[in-house]
């Protein structure tokens, strides 16, 4: 039996651990008002039973078991329908209102861990021959459909799961570069760089439960992506394990060798290969690391002065804002004793607001990290703050409100299973537009949310932040919850449409970070243009002729 740790078949994260709603009193009147759900009289489903899980039969011949199993050791495959219904579907609200309600259409018939790029190598070869299907899989926190195989393939599929490829190889120190193996958790991989002084700077979410091969593979953004970059710009080197060999692409500064193949690896969600290796820039641990919190008297004041810290000397590790709506909720899920709560409630701050004329349904709470040695991050933070000023914004929150959020952020995931079992979605969607589009953006999809709920006739809820900053723009993300009245993945669609819909409309891109899986692929065209499709599926079309890598994912 392998040593991989998975998350919950029927959910996020680990066994036990759950969103909890006692220590926050601002919290069940939050939602009542949101979203007309009343926590105390709703029924909580428990979790779902395994035993009545109906796993479609594996196609699997016991011959390319033997097969594989003389490659990885036997108790390193399995057809055991625990294992491949873990590998069946992501996170995505999708999954998992389909896995709670007994739909799989299509299971992986075989699980494979093997140990080594050799082993892979052997796997995808042996696949290739049999004619099967290639799935790779890291973490299995995919929310664009990206891992799922599709339900007409008829070929068996096998999940090649990377979870024993975990280790840092090796940290050239005089360039700032270590070799990780795929399959490394955010968790793993930090802590050994940590304990060599370093640190990837690469925080997403989903860091607890994903990989390093899976952010590669979906073009992944974390929280400190304004001082460390985005995994396009952090992943320099990578090894490819394709039909036939291995595609090896050096950890180069920068190179004009012609069109990218390390931009076309990135965001390719398993279609061009198996990623068994990634070189990334490290950085030494920081010196300092704060997070400050600042209050703006409106949206529009706070992307002012979110636009003009991009295009100032002003380097920070973060800069996000919520808008009301989320600045509402994060006080809502304050706790009663250490949050915001006890902040707002026992600082002069309302009252200043107040004084100030602002209008407290109108607050946006902002999040601004500074990172480096103590004289940068001072030295960021005394710019920063000039420009929050000149915007109107507060400036002596703290940093009391910064540190609660960074140490709570990895457990925020566990709040969709709790709606989910209170029959209520939360979900969300995430794009980048350029600074001048952001908030045209921001209205329009707020207006198509609501249009969705009208079509549907329900009360729904829509908050949203902006974070990553570029040169030129930055990332906005939604988040959106409704309870579910009759047919939750119909209703699901017509919300989740709107949103996306709104973002092309928008001339704003149909994800971010997420990449695009089957959840994205019918806006690719107007993200991308036709031609552009017609590039993609091309390269597709070249480098894999049999269509056995992840087919249907991104084009299909
Ligand atoms: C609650 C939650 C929060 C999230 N927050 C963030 C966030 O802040 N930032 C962000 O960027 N994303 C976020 N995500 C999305 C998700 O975590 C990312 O897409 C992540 O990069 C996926 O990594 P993984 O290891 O889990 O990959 P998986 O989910 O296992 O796979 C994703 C895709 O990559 C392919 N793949 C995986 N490993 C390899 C490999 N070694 N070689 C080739 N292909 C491979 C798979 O075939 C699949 O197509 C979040 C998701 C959830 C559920």
């Amino acid at each position: 039996m392998t040593d991989v740790k998975h998350m919950k078949w029927w959910g996020w994260g680990n066994e036990g651990v759950g969103f909890k709603y006692g220590d926050k009193p601002g919290f069940a009147p939050f939602v009542l008002e949101a979203v007309g759900l009343d926590l105390e009289k709703a029924i909580r489903q428990g979790e779902p039973s395994f035993e009545e899980l109906r796993v479609p039969a594996s196609n699997v011949t016991p011959a390319f078991v033997a097969e594989l199993a003389a490659i990885v050791g036997e108790a390193h495959v399995t057809v055991e329908d625990k294992s491949r219904v873990i590998h069946t579907y992501g996170k995505s609200l999708r999954d998992l209102v389909r896995i709670r309600n007994n739909w799989i259409e299509r299971a992986p018939d075989v699980v494979i861990y093997p140990a080594d790029e050799a082993e892979v190598q052997q796997v995808v070869d042996a696949a290739i021959a049999a004619n099967a299907v290639i799935i790779p899989f890291g973490g299995g926190s995919d929310i664009a459909g990206s891992l799922e195989p599709l339900p007409s393939e008829t070929r068996t599929v096998v999940s090649l799961d990377l979870g024993r490829l975990r280790e840092v190889l090796d940290i050239d120190e005089a360039s700032g570069l270590a070799r990780i193996q795929a399959g490394s958790q955010g968790p793993d991989l930090e802590a050994q760089l940590n304990a060599r002084g370093y640190t990837i700077g690469h925080f997403p979410d989903s860091f607890t439960h994903s990989t390093v091969g899976g952010w590669v593979a979906t073009r992944s953004s974390g929280m400190q992506s304004d001082k460390y970059g985005d995994i396009a710009d952090i992943a320099r080197g990578m090894r490819v394990v394709r039909p036939g060999g291995v595609l090896v692409l050096r950890p180069l500064p920068s190179t004009s060798s012609g069109p990218s193949v390390r931009e076309m690896i990135l965001g390719s969600e398993g279609r061009l290969g198996v990623i068994t290796e990634v070189t990334v820039q490290v950085h030494r641990k920081p010196e300092q690391r704060d997070v400050y919190a600042y209050f703006f008297p409106t949206w529009e004041a706070g992307i002012a002065a979110m636009t003009e810290i991009a295009e100032s000397d002003a380097a920070p590790s973060i800069t996000r804002i919520s808008d009301a709506n989320e600045t509402g909720f994060s006080l809502s899920t304050s706790k009663s004793r250490t949050g915001f709560s006890k902040f707002m409630a026992e600082s002069a701050l309302p009252s200043i607001m107040k004084s100030k004329g602002w209008d407290l349904s109108k607050i946006c709470l902002s999040f601004i990290g500074y990172e480096g040695s103590k004289s940068h991050a001072n030295r960021q933070r005394y710019l920063v703050n000039k420009i929050v000023s000149k915007h109107g914004g507060i400036t002596f929150v703290g940093t009391g409100p910064g540190v609660l959020y960074d140490q709570k952020k990895f457990d925020t995931p566990y709040l969709r299973d709790f709606l989910l079992d209170m029959g209520a979605a939360g979900d969300v969607s995430e794009t980048a537009a350029p600074w001048s589009k952001l908030l045209d953006v921001h209205r329009n999809a707020y207006a198509a949310a609501h249009r969705a709920y009208d079509e549907i006739g329900i009360k729904g809820w829509i908050m949203s932040h902006m974070s990553h900053s570029y040169h030129s723009g930055a990332c906005l993300y939604f988040t959106f919850a409704f309870v579910f009245k009759d047919d939750p993945i119909a209703e699901y669609n017509t919300v989740k449409n709107a949103i996306q819909q709104s973002f092309v409309d928008s001339e704003a891109t149909i994800s971010h970070h997420h990449g695009v899986g089957v959840e994205h692929s019918p806006w690719l065209a107007d993200d991308i243009s036709p031609e552009g499709v017609v590039v993609m599926r091309g390269l597709f079309a070249a480098t894999d002729p049999g269509n056995n890598l992840n087919p249907g994912k991104i084009v299909n």
